[in-house]
């Protein structure tokens, strides 16, 4: 079935919707109205003859010129997966992006969302049976494609934000070419919202292009004079001053992470209410915006700005604190301030020290232009740029480096592994992964077991791949089956995996510390996280409970509802749920050494100088202030390496140094260790370890002479 633009505009003015076979209510027609004006729909019946005529096709647009919305819309009418048992999938490289706009599109076609239009993100599946249309982080449909090579429920897949080049967008822009070399039947349509098309054009067999012209308007940049020391006091002055002294418009700052954002939000409202006293200012809806945020949350940045506190007062203003998301991923109307200090946190991966970190690092200049073009959407608009002009030309590079040139890559290579792919350094990547990091991502699957001497998938590393998460989480998780504490261990993952559960408002910090130290373990920072989690489980009230024990009770909820994922994954892998008894002196041990059979890697000792130093690769680290771990033990292992000035490890639990050498004998491989305190211990324990299991051999020898 191949449409026309006209045969679709009619059918979406019909009074019938022909997805459900319900009238169409009022809303929407209203935002029908809407959608026909934005620029993509203008090009309609260009981008369905290209679609009609090639396999891939490449599309660039402006951020807001409707790509995300409308373009997975025109291919649904126009391919009725449907109709073949099939869908469409739209991915994004970010959770929200993903939530909001299926959310979006869900109103836009008229359907419940999670029935005809829906999203699925790690951890989180909203889709049906009925589902013809799914908006899907780039990572889950990797993670499909390993059960599903072909891709074969798909009837298009559509690549978007391309330009971001995240790890999983790569690999997947690899895997699409290979599927459409044996599926003539699937379209693929990669989105980018920057112009530099002709690498995406090339890799694609020369795919044609469609360019969406945009419809923005000026932008006025202005930089400071002089480097500004402190990026966050700087912006929320900014938006101040805007709201006292510009004209009607919203505004939009971008800070780097959850924590900074609260906080700027929380002086935002303080001081904002303080002008509005003093100097009569229009009232001010301040919205935060990041990933973690629950979805409602997520909603209120399109909210309308607040009206004037009287008629004919000053008018009110919306401002939007938002990590990179509103960058390109998210349109917010409406906005014609942008504040951009110049930051955003960024993966960096240094593999001679196998450590990725998330690092607040400056944007490029590509980045700051789209952040700049976001107060354009609606009418002129101005960016004030927190950095000197001086430091945008000399400073700030090009272009940021793809994702999977400052990634580890274990967790992809075992993916691919799962998908058949062993050739790992000629797959056809856009930008080949670096030689080294490679052989990291190998080295750290075959010291985990996931990998055999010739490099292909054991059965644990079958189970490992099955869990949607690291792969030592993975292994920590396989291995607590053989300690007997899977249920806890579970418990312990699930912790891991959601946002830092412990709050410290500034202005209650002692009160928080004290909550905290209630549940602080003796043995570490895992252990105090499994207290939390039974305590919660065990509390009536469990939101109210959180609120007096300085507990984020969203990042808890989220934890019980990722254990039970883990917990499917774990019985599907057909591993015994179990515990030991909780009075046995092995209760907790045996939830450390199952720590360790999977963290063995990231393990550091205290030296007699009272530094520690991690294990091979020699760094000096500081526990994090965080950590319950105030008497420091010889042996720990980490579950975060923190690169800021100093290098912390974040939390933290201590470890035996004989189950190093029982757990992991290859990776401790004491003369592969560079000469250092650490391991001459773990030598001299090794050989007393030697000796003992001598002394036994000869005892069971003697036994067995005797009972003869
Ligand atoms: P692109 O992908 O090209 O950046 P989108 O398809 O995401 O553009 O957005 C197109 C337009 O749809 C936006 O300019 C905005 O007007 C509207 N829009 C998108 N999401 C929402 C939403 N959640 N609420 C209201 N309007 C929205
Ligand atoms: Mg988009």
């Amino acid at each position: 079935s191949k449409t026309t633009a006209e045969q679709q505009e009619s059918a979406e003015d019909s009074n019938y919707n022909g997805l459900t076979g319900n009238l169409y209510s009022d809303r929407y027609k209203a935002i029908l109205k809407k959608r026909r004006e934005l620029p993509v729909n203008k090009q309609r019946q260009k981008f369905l003859d290209l679609v009609h005529s090639n396999q891939f096709v490449v599309l660039v647009g402006e951020t807001g010129s409707g790509k995300t919305t409308q373009i997975p819309q025109y291919m649904l009418l126009d391919l009725l997966p449907h109709t073949e048992g099939k869908m469409i999938a739209c991915t994004q490289p970010r959770r929200v992006a993903a939530m909001s706009v299926a959310q979006r599109v869900s109103e836009e076609l008229d359907v419940k969302l999670g029935q005809e239009v829906g999203y699925s993100i790690r951890f989180e599946d909203c889709t049906s049976s009925k589902t013809m249309l799914k908006y899907c982080t780039d990572g889950m449909l990797l993670r499909e494609a390993m059960s599903d090579n072909l891709l074969s429920r798909y009837s298009a897949i559509i690549l978007d934000e391309a330009h971001e080049r995240t790890l999983n967008t790569d690999i997947l822009m690899s895997l699409v070419k290979s599927i459409a070399a044996k599926r003539s039947d699937i379209k693929i349509v990669v989105m980018s919202a920057t112009l530099d098309s002709e690498k995406f054009q090339k890799y694609f067999y020369d795919a044609p292009l469609l360019t969406v012209p945009g419809r923005t308007f000026p932008v006025e940049v202005y930089y400071t004079p002089e480097p500004e020391r402190d990026y966050l006091e700087a912006a929320i002055k900014t938006a101040l001053q805007i709201h006292a002294t510009e004209p009607e418009g919203d505004i939009l700052v971008f800070l780097t992470g959850e924590e900074e954002i609260e906080e700027a939000c929380k002086l935002l409202r303080a001081r904002g209410d303080e002008l509005i006293r003093r100097a009569g200012c229009g009232p001010l809806h301040i919205v935060p915006l990041y990933s973690t945020l629950p979805p409602s949350m997520q909603q209120k940045i399109f909210d309308k700005a607040p009206e004037p506190l009287t008629k004919g007062g000053k008018p009110g203003r919306k401002i939007v604190v938002s990590t990179n998301i509103a960058e390109t991923s998210l349109t917010i109307d409406g906005i014609v301030y942008v504040i951009d200090p110049g930051f955003s946190k960024q993966k960096v991966y240094n593999p001679r020290v196998r450590v990725e970190s998330l690092l607040v690092s400056p944007i490029s200049r590509a980045a700051a232009q789209q952040r700049a073009g976001r107060a354009g959407r609606t009418r002129p608009g101005k960016c004030f740029r927190l950095y000197t002009e001086k430091s945008f030309n000399n400073d700030l590079i090009e272009q940021t480096y793809p994702e999977i040139l400052r990634s580890n890559l274990g967790s992809i290579v075992l993916q691919l592994k799962k998908l058949g792919v062993n050739d790992l350094v000629h797959l056809d990547l856009m930008d080949p992964c670096a030689p080294e990091v490679l052989m990291r991502a190998l080295e750290l699957l075959h010291y985990l077991g996931a990998l055999d001497d010739d490099a292909n998938l054991t059965p644990i590393g079958h189970m490992i791949s099955e869990f949607p998460i690291d792969p030592q989480l993975a292994k920590m998780i396989i291995s607590s089956a053989d300690y007997g504490c899977t249920n806890e261990v579970l418990s312990v993952a699930a912790m891991l995996s959601v946002p830092n559960v412990f709050l410290r408002p500034r202005e209650a910090q002692r009160a928080a510390d004290l909550a905290k130290a209630d549940f602080a373990h003796m043995d570490g920072d895992h252990m105090t996280l499994l207290n939390v989690y039974h305590a919660y489980k065990g509390s009536s009230k469990p939101d109210q409970w959180c609120w007096d024990n300085f507990l984020q009770y969203r990042s808890l909820k989220s934890a019980d509802n990722i254990r039970e994922q883990l917990r499917r994954v774990a019985t599907r892998c057909e591993l015994p749920l179990v515990s030991n008894d909780f009075t046995s002196p092995d209760y907790y041990p045996n939830i450390r050494r199952a720590l360790t059979a999977g963290y063995f890697m990231q393990v550091a000792h205290l030296e007699r100088n009272g530094q520690y130093l991690t294990v091979k690769d020699n760094q000096i680290v500081l526990l994090h202030p965080s950590s319950v771990l105030e008497r420091k033990p010889e042996w720990v292992v980490y579950n975060e390496f923190v690169l800021t000035k100093r290098h912390y490890i974040r939390t933290v639990t201590e470890v035996r140094p004989e189950w190093l050498l029982e757990i992991a004998p290859h990776y401790y491989d004491l003369p592969s260790f560079p000469p250092c305190e650490g391991r001459r211990i773990l030598e001299k324990i090794a050989l007393r370890m030697m000796a003992t299991q001598e002394l036994k051999a000869k005892k069971a020898k003697k036994d067995k002479k005797r009972k003869s």
